[in-house]
């Protein structure tokens, strides 16, 4: 980790697209964040004195990789080995990649332990069976002096860390029930979302989804009037509100709808905590996400701010396996 100048952190960003993307926009105007590193799928950009969005939003997009943008663009297979090794300053990363196969986040971990690399990784994955993964290599990430937050993105992430907040007024926690909606005008603005959605339905899996080419998913889109509508979801959530102690899993659940062709929101993202308070009450809190705020606004912001406090633990020598409903993020200015 670069501990030469504590006053900004030198951030890297693995995968460049929908989320990727928005990440490069939340951390422009940031003050104590400097945004020095990227890989997508074919190369990887590392600039010690930092990156400029704009212009490698448009490598991205024109010419299909951020490994073409001068000066420090590599365009290379093995695009996130290459840039662990070459990115000496970056103190942490926010992973944003596709989770498919649903043991590739775990094996993205075990790169970075396995090149010796120390610092901060956060990322935004879903899957309860994903968390799991990484939970069970909480101690070879503890060794590796590494400090790695999980489920940081919205849900999991902002809607998980306001349940554990919420779960304070009562002496028992009957149910958490996250609701969420989400709006994008384009579905390959977020391919990997929308594909890991898809692995939710009814009928589908994680390998089903993931094989599917983008004319299948747009003759599903085309079937469904482009919604998806998602119920009982297998959503991390729910191990990590267990794991802090807020109730069994089975008490929480997960659903929502994706509007694959309109920006606006389906309905309004929320968690309601229904629980019994000291007194006997049964009563409910509810969070409800501005409708004006975008899914990448709700992943990208809570992933920088765990990514700070990640930081903050880091510096003072905690390594190992954190997840949002466990540690409070930090606002960064
Ligand atoms: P996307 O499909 O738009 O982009 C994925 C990016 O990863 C691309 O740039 C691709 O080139 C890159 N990539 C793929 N394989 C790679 C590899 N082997 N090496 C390097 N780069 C590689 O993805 P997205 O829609 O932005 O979603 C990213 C992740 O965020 C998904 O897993 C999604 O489920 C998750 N997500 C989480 C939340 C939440 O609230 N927790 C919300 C939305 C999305």
């Amino acid at each position: 980790m670069n501990t030469s100048n504590n006053q900004t952190i030198s951030v890297g960003v693995l995968g460049f697209g929908g989320l990727g993307q928005a990440a490069a926009r939340v951390l422009a105007p940031k003050g104590e964040m400097r945004w020095v590193a990227a890989a997508d799928k074919k190369g990887y950009v590392y600039q010690p004195e930092g990156l400029n969005g704009d212009r490698c939003i448009s490598a991205y997009q024109q010419q299909g990789s951020i490994g073409h943008v001068e000066p420090g663009g590599v365009l290379s297979s093995s695009s996130i080995e290459e840039l662990i090794e070459v990115a000496h300053t970056v103190d942490g990363y926010f992973l944003a990649l596709p989770n498919l196969p649903n043991t590739f986040m775990a094996e993205v971990a075990q790169k970075f332990i396995a090149t010796g690399w120390r610092g901060v990784l956060v990322d935004a994955i879903k899957r309860t069976s994903a968390v799991e993964q990484l939970l069970a290599m909480k101690d070879e990430l503890q060794a590796a002096g590494i400090t790695y937050m999980s489920g940081c993105g919205a849900t999991p992430g902002l809607l998980t860390a306001a349940a554990a907040i919420a779960a304070q007024s009562y002496a028992e926690i009957h149910s958490v029930k996250i609701t969420f909606g989400v709006g994008i005008a384009n579905w390959e603005a977020y391919r990997a979302t929308i594909r890991e959605d898809i692995g939710h339905l009814p009928e589908y899996d994680v390998e089903k989804a993931k094989a599917m080419t983008d004319a299948e998913v747009e003759a599903l889109l085309d079937r469904t009037n482009g919604l998806l509508e998602l119920e009982n979801m297998e959503h991390a959530d729910d191990v990590m509100l267990e794991l802090a102690g807020i109730c069994p899993r089975d008490r929480v659940t997960v659903g929502g709808i994706v509007d694959t062709r309109n920006a606006k929101k389906p309905l309004s993202t929320n968690v309601r905590v229904t629980g019994r308070t000291f007194e006997g009450k049964i009563s409910t809190h509810t969070f409800t996400l501005g409708d004006e705020t975008s899914m990448a606004a709700n992943v990208c912001g809570p992933a920088f701010g765990y990514l700070k406090a990640g930081v903050s633990l880091h510096r003072r020598g905690i390594y190992g396996l954190f997840t949002a409903a466990e540690v409070m993020p930090q606002f960064v200015k």
